[in-house]
Order: structure tokens, then sequence, then C-alpha cells
């Protein structure tokens, strides 16, 4: 039992899927809890730990002496003994070989994750935090967990709107194509769709399986962590504390818990750019000037496509920074670039090759747009700049995300992609681009109603906001578990 004085303080084991857009969130759960006076273990790989988290929370630990620590536990996995290449602990290691596509290695990685049943059971024998918050990647993870009676809760990593579509989606035998709209059933705000814009697949598919071992899981849980704010989406988390998951607690946005500029250059992985050159890059152009432009960390287009959106872009007329992550495991020829571009768009453009500081960027004032794929770490990260955004989702649950953004919210405008693909999407012309990026850099209703959303995002984290009293509430309902557990 962790004790500080008279007072026993809680535990927190937080169990990430190696995923940059999982193990930031978490790294920002494990902060924001050591802020209230909680301890936090972090498990995670060796490489996970060494490349990822060691170097900040070593960082956070010094700088906060007074709060309590946050620790990394280890734990091996066997990549070459679970088929995985070599030293593939984390999707980023993930490529395509000619045997299979990311897609189904990504899938392949993420059933693999099974292989953590057994030592996290003999962990949790002899740690025994006060709870587990595990991935939703874990299904196994509430039975493991209810095992030694820690309370599991389950972090998605998304927001309540997509949790909410994903339940009530029933995809409609009677629409004549799979592009033909329809409305998702009980989902409040009558929310248009198309079939081929939805992940859910067939239940006797290895993915609907896999999707109804998490549903189950996630019923069987103490509850869900979601990394949103209640003035975001209202409607739908209560529909989802009321239809979907027994209990559900709202902390975010989580990556306002950083204040510092280190926290901010640095998280995730070192950046490809000198943090103060981009910055004083931006410092240069005017207020609300600047689209960004990047997505995540899964997401790549292959070279036509390149081609197109920096066409695209520059017919615009409008500065922008823009993030190339081309993930291939070989050092490509620069072929994906129109002859000449940087030369022409030199002063109003930035191309960045590989990892951006995107917190950093998007906070700045000459940010003025964000063209995301909609990864609900970077569409929070945008709500909580005040951006209105271009949305052009890949895959995941990414086209729920867009269409809070587009119908409900109101602060974006699609780029027009029609159809889900596993990790590059279909192809958007150019002057899709160019119309999309236009009309949202002008857009005032839209940016006001973003700047809005913005102030009520920074307004839920502060001390009395929902985020912050929710969490105080999760905590109080955690120690009476504890306190009943001490007890006996
Ligand atoms: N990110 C970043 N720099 C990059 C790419 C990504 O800081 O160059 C961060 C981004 O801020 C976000 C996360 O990585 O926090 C990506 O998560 P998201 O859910 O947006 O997308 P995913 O990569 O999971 O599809």
């Amino acid at each position: 039992m962790e004790t500080s004085g008279e007072v026993s303080k809680l535990h927190f084991l937080l169990f990430p899927f190696m995923a940059h857009g999982h193990m930031i969130p978490t790294l920002d759960m494990a902060k924001l809890f050591a802020t209230k006076g909680a301890k936090s273990t972090i498990l995670t790989t060796p490489l996970n730990a060494k490349l990822f988290f060691e170097k900040p929370i070593r960082s956070f630990n010094q700088d906060n002496p007074r709060l309590e620590d946050i620790t990394i536990q280890i734990l091996n996995f066997p990549c070459t003994e679970l088929g995985l290449p070599d030293g593939c602990e984390n999707t980023d290691f993930i490529f395509s070989t000619p045997d299979l596509n990311i897609g189904d290695l990504n899938l392949k990685f993420s059933l693999a994750m099974k292989y953590f049943i057994e030592p996290l059971e003999q962990l949790l024998e002899t740690m025994r935090p006060d709870c587990l918050v595990g991935n939703m990647f874990f299904p196994w993870a509430t039975k493991v967990a209810e095992k030694f009676g820690v309370p599991r809760l389950v972090f998605h990593g998304t927001g309540y709107f997509s949790l909410c579509a994903s339940h009530c989606i029933k995809l409609p035998k009677n629409v004549a194509s799979s592009s033909e709209p329809f409305v998702i059933p009980d989902l409040p705000g009558d929310i248009v769709i198309t079939k081929e814009q939805v992940i859910e697949k067939e239940e006797d598919s290895v993915v609907g399986r896999f999707m109804k071992e998490i549903r189950d899981s996630e019923r069987d849980s103490f509850g869900v962590l979601v990394n949103s704010f209640y003035e975001l989406e209202p409607a739908y988390s209560d529909y989802f504390k009321s239809f979907v998951a027994k209990r559900a607690w709202h902390i975010g946005p989580l990556s306002l818990g950083n204040r510092k500029f280190e926290e901010k250059a640095e998280r995730g992985k070192k950046a490809s750019i000198d943090e103060h050159e981009c910055l004083k890059w931006l410092d240069s152009k005017k207020c609300d000037s600047v689209l960004y432009m990047a997505f995540g960390t899964m997401s790549s287009f292959n070279n036509e496509q390149l081609i197109e959106i920096a066409a695209g872009l520059d017919m615009s007329g409008h500065a922008f920074v823009w993030v190339v992550n081309k993930k291939s495991s070989k050092v490509e020829k620069e072929d994906w670039l129109p002859e000449g571009f940087e030369e022409k768009t030199k002063g109003k453009g930035l191309i960045i090759r590989g990892w951006a500081p995107q917190v950093l960027i998007l906070e700045h004032q000459a940010i003025g747009g964000f063209l995301t794929h909609c990864g609900w770490n970077s569409l929070l990260e945008g709500v909580a700049s005040g951006l209105p955004m271009v949305t052009w989702p890949v895959g995941a649950e990414q086209f729920y995300n867009e269409k809070l953004v587009t119908q409900v919210l109101k602060t974006g405008v699609s780029v027009g992609v029609k159809k889900i693909m596993q990790v590059v999407g279909d192809f958007i012309s150019r002057e899709k681009v160019e119309r999309a990026v236009r009309e949202v850099m002008v857009g005032e209703e839209k940016r006001k109603r973003a700047k809005d959303l913005a102030e009520m995002a920074k307004n839920a984290v502060k001390e009395g906001g929902s985020s912050d009293l929710e969490l105080d509430r999760l905590m109080e309902e955690l120690m009476l578990v504890k306190l009943q557990k001490e007890k006996v």
C-alpha cells in the first residue's frame, strides 16, 4: 500500500497501447494525476521506455519534486516470437512487406498484445495498484485486473461522439450503394454518414470479433476514461453515460496540461526542425494567416497525392506549415514535390519532414486553420487552440471525428474524402484541397465558434472546471474502493 504521512495516496498503473497517439495522452494523464497527488506507474516495453518515456518523465519529476512521482515499469515484448519484425515495439516500426500491407500488420500487432496477459498478471500480483488504466486494445485487461481486485478503467483515446456513433451504427441493408448517405440511428443530431466511411465490420470477421471483445470488456470494467471535455460534446457525453458505458469520466483536453516550452516542443519525439526557428518563422506572419497541415503518425500518402496537395496549397494562396511524415522503411528520393515547389513558395510555406512540434505550432497566433486527418489527439489539440479545420479522415474512427467537426461543432469543412482505407485514403484533387483551405481560412463564423470552444476547453481544465471536477470525482470513487479494501 502506498502511504505518505497520514494520507494514503492513490496509485495508478497506466498501460498504453504502443503507438504515439496512445502514449502521448497517457503521459499527459500521468502528469495530471501527479498534480492531484497520485502516483503513477507507466507500463511499457524497453524500446518505448527509452525512446519515449524516460526523458520527459525525468524532467517532470525533477521539475516537480513535491508532486508524486511517475515511474516506468518495463515488460519485455518478444517481437520475433510473436511473428513481428525484430524491434517492432511500436506502430512506428511497422512497414509494409511484400506479404503484408500496413493495415494487416497493424492488426497483427494489435492482436499480439495478448502476449501481455501473463506478465500483467504477475505484475498485479505483487504491485497491487489502486487502478489499472488499460488501453482499449487490451480487452483482456478487465478480467486480469478483476482477478486481483484492481478496478480497471478503459482508455480509448477518442472522444464521446465517436464512441456513441460506433455504439449506434447499424449498417442499413436497404441503402442502394455504399456511398449513399444515411442517418446513424438513435445518435443525437441526425448525423449523416455512408457505409464506406464506417470502420465497423461484420461480427464474424477478425476485426468484428476483436471489437466485440473491446465492447464486452468495457461493459465489465470500472468505467471509461475520456480525453474530452463536457462543453465540447454535451449531448454525446450524456448519451454515452446513459446508454453506452456504465460510467465515464472526461478529464481533457489532456494536452493543455503541458505548460512549459520544453514539454510542448518535445511532446512525442524530438522535432525534425529547430523549434525556435519554426516559431521565428511563424512570428513573421500575420495573426490567423497560416494553415497547419498534418496527418498524424499512422497515415501516409503516395507521391501522386502529395504532389496534388502541394498544388492545391499553392493554388489556395495561403501561407502554410506542412508536415510530411513518409512512412517507409527505405529512404526515398524526394520525388513527391512538384518541380521547384519550395523555391516558388519560399517565405510562404514551411515543410517539416518528419516530426513537428505540433502543439507549439498550433498554439501560435499566426496559425489560422488546421488541415487534419482527424486523429482524436490532433483534433482536440486543434480545438484547444481555437482553430477552424479542414477535415481529411483516413482510417480508424476518424470519419466519426470528422462528422463531429463538420456537422455538430460546425467549425470545419470536409476536403471530401469518400471512403475509409486502412492506411492511405482515397485520392483528393488539387481543386478540392484549394476549395476547402480557402473556405476555412476566410470563414469568420467558424473561426469565432472555434475560438469560443478553445475558451471552454481552457476553463474545463482549470480548478473547478468541468474536467477538473470530474477527475476529482473519479479519484474520490477510487479512494473509497481503496479504503474499503484496506479495511478488509
Ligand atoms: N504529433 C506531433 N508531431 C507530429 C505528428 C504527431 O506532435 O509530427 C502528435 C500530435 O500532436 C498528436 C499525436 O502525435 O498528439 C497523434 O495522435 P492523433 O490521435 O492525432 O493521430 P494518430 O497518429 O494516432 O493517427
